[in-house]
């Protein structure tokens, strides 16, 4: 915990010790502020005695909980920036993130997004009256010629893209965005690569979203939200909407996850290396029609991934070669170690079919634009050992072989 912290609080204990009365007593007599424990307290607490009417440090929750700023203070530093918000998901700092944009302006987002995303921009983002444009985010020409000027106010980018696995130049295409308007945003959601593979305020965004339900949980355990910048504007207008819309996580979740935030960069290098391990293995299996994970050499964009990424992430994506959703759904429940299950990121491995499950709400034409068909799995790679992992998957080939013989 920040000492500044532990002092204000020390301030507040000290003037109530002083005094005598005689109220029910939750064991407030102990003082555990000055204790400086290893693991930062979780202050399960809405309101907090003020000794000087308007002049709180910490006055409710909603607005400030020092749990929660303990977290954020921690998120920022992983990210390399200079604020973080959290928020109670990440769907959550999305819809926060439009009040900084507004009624009557245009959103331009790429088109291979995490379905909630999509499903918010196509549904969500009319009713409060911004446009909306899915762009194939793979080519910087694709936003220019949908770039509206003075109306297009935010740029959505995710890479790489999800289920698909593209990967996206952000660099190139924040520059190209910021020349035709410097005042357009550009957002990052950066759930797949984590502040250990890719920073994108380094690559010039504004702000960086993250999923922390994901890798930086880790734990499938904690639903939240965080955006990071290193604009205080951007920080200070995040923060009054914070309090203002209310969509904030507990302190306990919080304790949660600053419980992940150490073990985060052994967690996603370690694996990053069993995904590249399994990546090769799919990629030699001739029921394998391609795999698409950014180390491979076969990507059509490994070199971006190599510019990009300090790692290539834990998550792969891969099409077998037999295209009825029938052999996908034999495939995904031969498995035992593979869970079938959304989400990701963390230390169990998962396994999904996008078109049958995250990505459903994608209309099925916009789906086999995308690539997103029944064939196409998804995998998360998690911490069990990688050759029990790749025995797993034999297993499921094997199912499907023995469907294609009968
Ligand atoms: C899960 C996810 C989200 C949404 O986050 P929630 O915490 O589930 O609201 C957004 N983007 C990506 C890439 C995700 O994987």
């Amino acid at each position: 915990m920040p000492l500044e912290l532990m002092d204000s609080m020390d301030e507040i204990q000290d003037t109530r010790l002083n005094s005598t009365n005689s109220r029910p007593d939750n064991g407030r007599k102990t003082n555990p502020w000055t204790y400086k424990p290893i693991i930062p307290p979780v202050y399960q607490t809405t309101t907090y005695e003020t000794p000087e009417p308007g002049n709180a440090h910490y006055e409710y929750s909603r607005g400030t909980n020092p749990t929660r700023d303990v977290l954020q203070e921690a998120l920022a530093k992983l990210e390399s920036a200079k604020y973080c918000i959290t928020f109670s998901s990440g769907l959550g700092s999305l819809t926060t993130s439009m009040f900084l944009i507004g009624t009557g302006k245009h959103v331009l987002c790429c088109s291979d997004v995490y379905g909630g995303t999509h499903r918010f921009f196509a549904k969500c983002a009319p009713q409060m009256g911004m446009d909306y444009t899915f762009v194939d985010g793979t080519n910087t020409k694709n936003w220019l010629d949908v770039f509206v000027l003075g109306k297009t106010k935010l740029v959505w980018i995710e890479s790489p893209t999800n289920p698909t696995m593209m990967i996206i130049d952000i660099e190139n295409i924040i520059k190209a965005v910021k020349k035709l308007d410097n005042e357009c945003l550009v957002i990052v959601d950066n759930t797949f690569m984590t502040p250990i593979f890719q920073n994108p305020l380094k690559l010039g965004a504004d702000i960086v979203m993250h999923s922390v339900t994901k890798y930086i949980n880790g734990h499938s355990d904690v639903i939240m939200g965080c955006l990071m910048t290193n604009s205080v504007v951007l920080h200070d207008r995040l923060k009054f909407y914070q309090n203002a819309l209310g969509i904030i996580p507990s302190p306990r979740d919080c304790s949660m996850v600053i419980r992940s935030v150490p073990t985060l960069e052994v967690r996603v290098k370690r694996q990053a290396e069993s995904a590249m391990k399994i990546a090769k293995y799919l990629s030699a299996k001739p029921q394998v029609l391609k795999v698409m994970y950014p180390g491979l050499e076969s990507h059509p964009q490994h070199d971006l991934a190599k510019k990009h990424y300090s790692g290539f992430g834990g998550m792969i994506s891969f099409y077998l070669r037999g295209k009825s959703a029938n052999e996908s759904i034999k495939f995904v429940q031969a498995m035992e170690h593979f869970h079938i299950a959304v989400s990701l990121g963390c230390v169990h491995s998962l396994m999904e079919i996008p078109s049958l499950m995250t990505h459903a709400a994608v209309p099925e034409i916009d789906r086999d634009k995308l690539g997103i068909t029944d064939n196409l799995l998804r995998l998360s790679i998690g911490l069990e050992d990688v050759d029990t992992l790749i025995e797993d998957l034999e297993v499921g080939f094997r199912a499907i072989d023995a469907v294609e013989a009968t």
